[in-house]
Order: structure tokens, then sequence, then C-alpha cells
């Protein structure tokens, strides 16, 4: 099953008809057999506003607390938090995309911003040029704004901002700008998973479809291998929070093309030698997000660093599991599942990081 053919996502079941609604995230039972800390949060904030500062205002980086580090550097004065950033914007590339989910690429390509930097300091990252190595060219907010209507010009099917965590503060003013001039596909926020609860609620009526990074169930994984304390716990209210907003905007919606306009996809990339908390992941997504589509992958690359080093994450994930982590997700009950078929190891999912678009249109000539 998982043999030939080149890497590509697979719809592992035909059914997409999913709706993020409050009623199928309580379930049967008011929600008493999926609840966990982060759904408490929703029940006690149904709006998702109440109590929330603004947390992504321009000004939030005199005092950085963007992301769930909660650093409080002074980016405002050129200090660099944690995740590399200071007061400069930084893109990688902006360019049309063909490796995404289906529902998110389509035929004529999602249109993603690669922002450079990044919160997590993934051991294994694939795209560390950017993340760690700060690549990337400085642009003003404005130009953002033309960024993402030049490659809605290009034919993408939606805006898909990659990474944009700890540049969250200039996403409400930079949409509001691009939809005031004519920007009318989907905003896609395609992120790690490590974000705060109280941004996702700020960005809920600007992002329509989150693709989101599901990493790890054991916090002592995501401490070893991204140094983070407490990734699980805050994956998970984000997520919740991040359905939350789906819901109350009226749940899922998929088009007569199949293309998402507004959602939730939960990804999950399996690391070699840890299928076990992969399938404790599937676990937790169940209980904090219900039926969400999933996406499962394999493309697991070890990097120079991760050679190097040595041990399981210098291989790829094996066949034997990848099928293990697929068949949990069956048992569980996932109805929409993407699942990736060929090798492990592909170049394609990892794009040149060459600023291409950076500075104008990719295909301006
Ligand atoms: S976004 Fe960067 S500077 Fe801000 S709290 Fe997070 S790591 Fe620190």
């Amino acid at each position: 099953m998982l043999r030939g053919g080149r890497n590509t996502f697979i719809i592992r079941h035909a059914i997409y008809d999913t709706s993020l609604d409050l009623e199928n995230l309580l379930g049967d039972d008011g929600g008493r057999s999926r609840v966990n800390a982060a759904f408490f949060v929703y029940q006690r904030d149904p709006e998702g506003k109440s109590g929330v500062a603004q947390l992504l205002s321009p000004s939030s980086l005199a005092h950085c607390e963007l992301c769930p580090r909660r650093c409080g550097a002074n980016r405002a004065a050129g200090t660099r938090g944690v995740c590399g950033a200071d007061a400069t914007l930084k893109i990688a590339r902006a360019a049309l995309h063909f490796w995404e989910e289906p529902p998110i690429s389509g035929e004529r390509g999602s249109g993603t911003v690669f922002f450079s930097s990044c919160p997590l300091k993934c051991c294994y990252c694939q795209n560390h040029e950017i993340s760690t190595g700060g690549f990337g060219i400085e642009v003003t907010p404005g130009r953002l704004v033309e960024i993402m209507l030049e490659l809605q010009e290009q034919g993408a099917h939606n805006i898909n901002l990659v990474t944009a965590t700890h540049y969250a503060h200039l996403l409400p003013e930079a949409i509001r700008a691009a939809r005031a001039r004519g920007l009318a596909v989907p905003i896609v926020y395609n992120t790690s998973g490590y974000e705060r609860e109280e941004a996702v609620s700020e960005l809920g009526d600007l992002v329509d479809v989150w693709l989101v990074d599901y990493k790890y169930a054991s916090a002592e994984l995501g401490r070893k291998l991204s140094h983070v304390p407490d990734y699980p716990v805050v994956a998970s209210r984000s997520l919740a929070r991040m359905c939350a907003e789906v819901a109350r905007r009226g749940g899922e919606l998929v088009d007569g093309d199949g293309l998402m306009r507004r959602g939730v996809i939960v990804r999950h990339l399996v690391l070699p030698g840890h299928a076990d908390d992969s399938r404790d992941v599937l676990d937790r997504i169940w209980r904090v997000a219900g039926d969400v589509p999933i996406s499962v992958m394999n493309q697991y690359t070890p990097n120079a660093r991760m050679r190097a080093v040595g041990g399981e994450l210098a291989r790829p994930v094996t066949d034997e599991e990848y099928e293990l982590v697929l068949d949990h997700a069956d048992d569980v009950g996932f109805t929409t599942m993407f699942w990736q078929e060929g090798g492990a190891v592909d170049e394609s999912f990892t794009p040149a990081f060459d600023t291409t678009g950076v500075l104008r249109s990719a295909n301006a000539g």
C-alpha cells in the first residue's frame, strides 16, 4: 500500500463531510468523554473574546509574548527573541506550492509565504535554513500585502502563511489591508501548533483554514527534540481554540472542487522510532478535536545534523512504522485522513528557499 509512485497525499477515506460544530465537539454526553483542560477553556469562554488583551498589536514587541515561550524580548529595540526574530519582517519565499494536502493545493497551487525564524527549535527541522538560520529578506508589512495579492493573481487557491507565529502582530492589519484591496481567497495559517490561545482567538475572524501540526504527545519528546517544555498541553489548547473559532463561524466549509475554504486540518509527521508517540498523538487529537481531518505524513528526512549524530533520527520512517500509525488512526475512528504514498525522502516537499517572490512577483519576468 505504501510502495511505488512519487510522494503525494492520498485521501484514505472518500468521506469528506466532517463538521466542526459545537455539537460534534461535545458529543452525545456534552463532551464529558472527550473533555480535557483545553476544552474547559472553551466552555468558560464560548465566544473566545472575553478577558483577552490585544496581544496582536505592533506595540507588543516591546516585551514580546507572542508565542507560548513568552520570552519577553524587547524586539522593538532590536533584541532578538528565542525565535530569532527582531522587529523586522523577513520572508524567505513566496510562491505557488503544490505539495500541501489536496484541499489546500488543489490544481493551481497554494500561495505559500515562508516566514524566517521559528519559535520551535526542532533538531530535525527540514527548513532549518530559514527556521534557525534566519535566511530571508527584510520586507515591509506593506510588501506582505502586495505578496498576498500577487499570489492570488498567479492563481493561488489560498494564501498559506507558513510559520507566522512570531509575526502574528502584523497579520490583522496586513490581512485586512489585502482584503480591502481585493484579496478574496482563504487565508491558511500553517503552524507548528505551538501557539497561544489568545493569538488564535484574535486571528479567528481573519484566518479561514488552520493547517496545524500536532507533533508530540510526550512532553519529554518535545523537550528533547524541539526544546520546549510544554508542547502537548499548548498544542491541545491551541487546537481546541482553532476548532472553536471555526465552529463559531459556522463550521467546516469545502467547496465543490474539494478545496477547503474554512476548517482545520491537523498534521502529524511520524518520526522514526517514535510510532508509539504518534499513536498517542492521534488519541489526543481525537479527544480535543473529534473527527477532524488529519494528515499523517511519512516525509521525515534526516538532515545533516541528524545523520551526523546517528541513532533513530538518522534514518527515514519505515513502512512498518507508518502502517502502525495509519492503522491506529483507522482504529481511533478518523473518517478523513490524508496519507503519503512512496518513499519518505523527497526534496519536492522542501522548496528552494531562494527568496522567490519576496521582492516581486515570481512570474514578473
Ligand atoms: S515570538 Fe519570539 S520573541 Fe516573541 S515570545 Fe516567542 S520566542 Fe520570544
